[in-house]
């Protein structure tokens, strides 16, 4: 028979239409059922409507659409009867259906499955007698009513706070049986279920529920189709590109049964490990259920197999001799669908060639695969699938590159909490992801005493109140750090993001108290020295000592790195102001820094003296005695770098805040000041009142400090020089190469390049000996991305400066942008947050045309990136299309922008 399906397309072993290529039109859940048919996999026969009825649907209404579609879903009922034998509506032996929801992209907020549909009070009779099991065949009825009563008709809790209507009344009528099972309701009290539905509906909805199958069948159908539209759908639809053309599909499939007794059960199954990649079927099963129950733990489910059977007795406790008699694995249990269940796995996972996600029903003996699709996985899982499939063969280099998503490297660079330790583990508070990985320590208030215990061996966690530069050293030496305000921008978040150390923020129960060396949730209290742990991926806080197990940097994450390495076009460097984070990228396989920020060094314990009195001196000839303090601390400082970094190129960048950060603000702090440096408390007053600004980042900053201070730079040049060639007599091979920040116009470059120049001279002459050095400049005001021609032809290598130049493209500040950027995002005013991902349409248009223009007037000139956007994988993207030869990142990131430089550069 030769048929052109126009909007329904048949599943089953007589005849099947669709493909997994036609996702688009089937959705992903309807394009697989019609694969499986094609693979000859047992699935109860169906058909999917397409997509193109749900688009006539939303554009034309209901009507339209359903008279569209009413011949061909007629005949699509009629196929699956004839498969199955029985008749849809037949009050003896009735053929029940699923409608079940499938968009492209699996979607949160689409239609919930509705089961069973077909039943009504004289079907319900036949099924009873046909199966002879009434309490099953009330049970699959009070199921209906439920799911079509909340989807279809739409009762739903009224409010947040109220429950499930059809819940309640449950609850009401097992509080009156004394029971506490769902399962120990019997065939009366089920029947007495459906009646209160029946009547629950009809008061609330002012309708009665349907008897009429093909009432319910179309009202299930348009259901699925009304919830492309709703609120949910839509919003996340808009916040993750969907277009609204692509519409969902819905699939009427035949009712196959799991609760019809002991020979009937319904689970999941996954391929391999999802959570950590161990090529190593498992899953769970329910005896005597349907539908979700398996995920929405009412009962223990079972393990499929033996072996994962025997290790989940051993988690849970649970002795082989109870394990075999409550809890027997499918293997033990059902041996024979077992069997059939690994050959279908296997067979589906050749397949597709990739790990699956696997549900399926057993009635009476008989084993139905009712949906596969590629399973979700933790990031370790990814990498680990990913190579163990390129080492079988199964899939090539470019596929496992691209089957890592490059964010999720994240959870492997991190430590992680072993998951036996988490077992009891109780969650005492919640705040703020805001830099991953698991921390476990003892409490500690104060950044200097963090430093003193850990000196003394201790592992802390530095728990404040918000942190600010001062706490550093403290923050660097904890294992994690806690605090109570702050947002995923606050200084603690940032600071911990780039020392790639676990850390939670804003956690707002918490009640910190100094004084005291304490904090409270509620009523309970922890002192300094008590055990808390933190999961920096998640947010949680948790009461005592979990042990944690450090990163796997081997093995497959090494040999996918290696392979990142083969196909990226784009180098990734790192963003370091110490060699030990130099060390760390360097191991991350960062190939050079892309930024120093040199002011980051003064912040640290006594160093930030010499440079107060320099930002106080009165006049050139006092900061000049006050640089001439700072530089053997800064030397010092570069040729740990260029040590750490030998053979690689390392960028260091001139002084660039406003000199306001530097000075205490408050009266302690000042009189502690003028004690130390021996000046007047009042001066040290006006001085830091003279250095207020009202827009600091628009203010006395970047190559303005060194134009109005040549001195300055002049030491920072030395500083750097005399370290260049410090390490070279130790053996390094230097690359060092100098930045000016912040220039607006080409002039401010060439007159920071002549100090520059001449200070290298004087170096050279001095110590008798060269050495060779660059000097370029960031780009991160929009007049400097506009005329990089002219910058071009001076400076030796550009470097954008993403975030300022997003600042001031955009005209808002990353710190003030809290108060209104949310909103923007909810309203779509902007994609996403251009401060986490570039704004390639604005910003990136100015860093694509100063590219162009700086390497038309120096085709070799070198051109990076050195925002927080270096290590966004959407970031990396754009800058390897944009022509530039590298990004540079926080440490951490490194692996993640080598991954995401591999993928652009495979997508080309
Ligand atoms: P989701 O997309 O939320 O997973 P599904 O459409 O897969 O929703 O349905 C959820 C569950 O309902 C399935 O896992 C399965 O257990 C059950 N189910 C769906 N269709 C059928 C069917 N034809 N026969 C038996 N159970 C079904
Ligand atoms: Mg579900
Ligand atoms: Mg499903």
């Amino acid at each position: 028979m030769s048929h052109t399906p126009a909007y329904v397309y048949l599943f089953g072993r007589q005849r099947t239409d669709g493909s997994a290529a036609m996702k688009n039109l089937l959705g992903g859940k309807g394009a697989n059922l019609a694969e499986m048919c094609r693979l000859g996999v047992t699935v109860p026969p169906g058909f999917t409507v397409s997509t193109e009825a749900c688009t006539v649907y939303t554009q034309q209404g209901r009507d339209a659409a359903l008279k569209l579609i009413d011949a061909e879903v007629r005949a699509g009922v009629a196929a699956v009867e004839a498969e199955m034998g029985k008749r849809f509506g037949n009050a003896e032996d009735p053929l029940l259906l699923s409608v079940r929801s499938g968009a492209r992209a699996s979607m949160p907020g689409m239609m919930d499955t509705i089961l069973n549909l077909g039943l009504n009070d004289v079907a319900v009779e036949g099924l009873a007698r046909k199966t002879g099991n009434e309490r099953f065949a009330w049970d699959s009825y009070r199921r209906f009513i439920q799911m079509y009563g909340d989807v279809v008709m739409g009762l739903k809790p009224a409010s947040k706070e109220e429950h499930d209507p059809f819940e309640v009344v449950i609850d009401m009528l097992k509080d009156t049986r004394g029971v506490k099972l769902d399962t120990e309701l019997d065939a009366a009290d089920l029947k007495e279920l459906v009646a209160r539905f029946k009547a629950l509906i009809r008061a609330r909805i002012g309708r009665d529920f349907p008897t009429d199958p093909w009432e319910q069948l179309w009202g299930s159908v348009s259901a699925v189709f009304e919830s492309w539209n709703n609120e949910r759908a839509r919003v996340y639809r808009e916040l993750n590109d969907i277009p609204e053309a692509w519409g969902t599909a819905v699939n009427v499939q035949a009712m196959v049964f799991g609760n019809l007794g002991d020979s009937s059960a319904t689970g999941v199954a996954f391929t391999r490990d999802a959570g950590t990649g161990e090529d190593l079927f498992n899953g769970e099963f329910l005896v005597n259920a349907q539908g979700e129950d398996v995920v929405a733990g009412i009962r223990t489910p079972q393990q499929v197999t033996l072996v994962g059977s025997r290790r989940w007795a051993e988690l849970a406790q649970v002795g082989e001799a109870e394990r075999r008699a409550k809890y027997p694995s499918l293997e033990e249990l059902m041996p024979d669908i077992y069997r059939q269940l690994l050959e279908a796995e296997t067979l589906l996972e050749n397949h597709f060639k990739d790990m699956q996600d696997l549900e399926f029903t057993i009635q009476e003996g008989r084993l139905w695969m009712l949906q596969t699709r590629n399973g979700k996985r933790t990031g370790a899982a990814m990498v680990r699938i990913a190579m163990e499939m390129l080492a079988q063969g199964m899939i090539d280099e470019k596929t496992a590159l691209q089957r890592v998503s490059p964010d999720r490297l994240n959870d492997l660079l991190h430590p992680i909490f072993d998951a036996a330790a988490m077992k009891g583990a109780s969650v005492i508070a919640r705040g703020l992801p805001a830099s991953p990985g698991a921390a476990t320590g003892q409490v500690v208030f104060f950044a200097d005493e963090a430093d003193d215990w850990a000196k003394r061996g201790k592992a802390v966690i530095l728990v404040r109140q918000e942190t600010s530069p001062e706490d550093l050293r403290g923050m660097s030496v904890a294992q994690g750090i806690l605090t109570a305000r702050g947002g995923m921008t606050s200084h603690a978040a940032v600071v911990a993001r780039g020392m790639g150390k676990c850390c939670v923020s804003g956690a707002g129960a918490l009640h910190v108290d100094y004084k005291a060396r304490c904090f409270s949730v509620g009523e309970r209290t922890w002192n300094e020295g008590d055990w808390i742990s933190l999961n920096g991926s998640t947010g949680e806080v948790y009461d005592g000592r979990i042990a944690t197990k450090d990163a796997e940097l081997s093995g497959d994450f090494g040999k996918l790195m290696a392979l990142a390495d083969k196909y990226k076009r784009l180098e990734v460097r790192t963003n370091a102001d110490t060699p030990e984070e130099a060390r760390v990228a360097r191991g991350f396989g960062a190939t050079g820094i892309g930024l120093t920020r040199t002011e980051h060094m003064f912040f640290e314990g006594e160093r930030i003296v010499p440079m107060r009195e320099m930002i106080l001196a009165e006049d050139e000839a006092g900061r000049r005695r006050a640089l001439a303090k700072l530089l053997p601390i800064q030397r010092g400082d570069f040729e740990g770098l260029f040590r750490e970094m030998s053979g690689l190129p390392v960028t260091i960048r001139l002084l660039d805040p406003p000199l306001h950060e530097f000075v205490p603000h408050d009266e302690a702090g000042q009189r502690q000041l003028a004690q130390e440096i021996g000046v007047p408390v009042g001066r040290i007053r006006l001085r830091v009142e003279e250095l207020h600004e009202f827009n600091p980042m628009l203010g006395h900053r970047g190559c303005r400090l060194g134009i109005t201070y040549p001195e300055i730079t002049e030491m920072q040049t030395r500083a750097i020089l005399e370290a260049a060639l410090d390490a070279r007599a130790k053996g390094a091979a230097v690359k060092a190469e100098i930045m000016v920040p912040l220039i607006g116009t080409v002039r401010e470059f060439n007159a920071q390049a002549k100090v520059i120049r001449k200070t290298a001279e004087q170096v050279f002459a001095e110590r008798g000996e060269r050495i060779d050095y660059m000097i370029g400049t960031m780009i991160e005001t929009p007049r400097a991305a506009l005329v990089a021609d002219s910058i071009g032809q001076q400076a030796e290598f550009f470097s954008f400066g993403t975030n300022d130049l997003t600042q001031m493209t955009m005209g808002f500040s990353r710190d003030d942008a809290g108060k209104f950027l949310p909103v923007y995002l909810k309203a779509g005013m902007y994609e996403h947050d251009p401060f986490r991902s570039i704004d390639q349409k604005g910003v990136g248009l100015l860093v694509e045309q100063a590219v162009k223009k700086g390497k038309a007037v120096r085709p070799h000139l070198e051109v990076g990136v050195c925002g927080e956007h270096g290590g966004d994988p959407a970031s990396v993207a754009f800058f390897h299309r944009a022509g530039l030869d590298y990004v540079s990142c926080s440490p951490f990131r490194v692996p993640i922008a080598r991954l995401a430089a591999a993928q652009a550069a495979l997508e080309g």
